[in-house]
């Protein structure tokens, strides 16, 4: 519901501009095309992808050599739809495997996106599935953020494991790895830090974390997730490619659609990077984290 209420708002001004381009016109022409280009632009949807979009409306309208804008909306939606279904978004949330104890999500993002509070909803989704929970506390270059992590372990009650302030991260994972794994728990989620200011620190911090926690676990992180304010726009994408380049990446969550006019990040980002989205935040609660569904997802879009 919240959703629908962040997502209607932009999208019924993504809709009221659709709407606005083709005033007075019966046929999709250039410059209804144009003016589209500006629109799913200025909705975040990011230039790659909007080139993408315009180019398979174009080759339509090429091909049945007429297109009337009234058709203009649902064609639109079918295109979203396709690119977003190509990269897997919306296929399934994290299925955490009765075997192979403990399943290790690492989780990566820089600072004030919402790295913290998604793990702390993740925690409470997991804890209300039945799943036994460890909270590993990596980013240790802010004390702030071992205080944040550790009021969601509090709040959802799952234990954490963290050191002093500064600590070594690799040293924090392997500990949370460790003890998730003498506890015989299902699945760990470990936080870590996220600097970009220097990529190749950040490159091999995180391949470090990596490498020691697979002492504990070979597979180890089976899940790499990227945390992404779905309100910075630009910055996101820019967040995402820093990322992708220093680490792998295997999934998305895309926090803030609550609060943003803008929900195009999510299309352009996943499309760029071919990378899933499987969660959205839309609030600061611990329900406030929803299964990425590209239906409704749409469906908002052009409400
Ligand atoms: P971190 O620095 O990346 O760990 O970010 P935090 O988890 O501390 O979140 C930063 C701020 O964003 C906090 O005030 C959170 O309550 C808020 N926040 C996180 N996710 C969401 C969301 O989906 N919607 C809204 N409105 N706020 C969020």
């Amino acid at each position: 519901e919240t959703l629908d209420k962040g997502l209607e708002k932009s999208n019924r001004s993504f809709f009221d501009k659709i709407g606005r381009a083709v005033a007075g016109k019966s046929k999709v022409d250039d410059e209804v095309l144009d003016e589209l280009e500006e629109i799913l632009i200025s909705s975040d949807v990011g230039v790659e992808t909007t080139v993408k979009i315009i180019k398979m409306i174009e080759d339509r309208v090429a091909k049945d050599k007429f297109m009337s804008t009234s058709e203009l909306d649902q064609i639109l939606r079918e295109e979203i739809m396709k690119l977003l279904a190509e990269n897997k978004s919306s296929d399934s949330t994290f299925e955490i495997p009765e075997s192979d104890k403990p399943y290790v999500i690492m989780v990566v993002g820089v600072n004030g996106v919402g790295k913290t509070t998604t793990i702390g909803k993740l925690a409470h989704q997991f804890k209300q599935q039945g799943k036994k929970v460890v909270l590993g506390a990596a980013d240790t270059f802010r004390a702030a953020a071992v205080d944040q992590l550790v009021i969601w372990s509090e709040r959802v009650g799952v234990p954490i494991v963290k050191q002093g302030m500064g600590a070594d991260p690799a040293s924090v994972a392997f500990d949370s790895v460790q003890s998730a794994k003498a506890q015989n728990a299902d699945v760990v989620l470990i936080d870590t830090a996220g600097r970009l200011h220097n990529k190749v620190n950040l490159m091999n911090e995180l391949s470090k974390i990596k490498r020691v926690m697979q002492k504990v676990i070979p597979e180890a992180p089976h899940e790499i997730l990227l945390v992404l304010d779905g309100s910075t726009g630009q910055n996101a994408f820019e967040q995402a490619k820093q990322f992708t380049a220093a680490t792998e990446v295997t999934s998305l969550a895309i926090t803030k659609l609550d609060g943003t006019a803008k929900g195009g990040v999510v299309i352009g980002i996943s499309d760029q990077f071919k990378i899933p989205v499987k969660y959205i935040g839309v609030g600061e609660g611990m329900n406030d984290l929803q299964p990425f569904d590209k239906y409704e997802f749409v469906d908002s879009f052009f409400k």
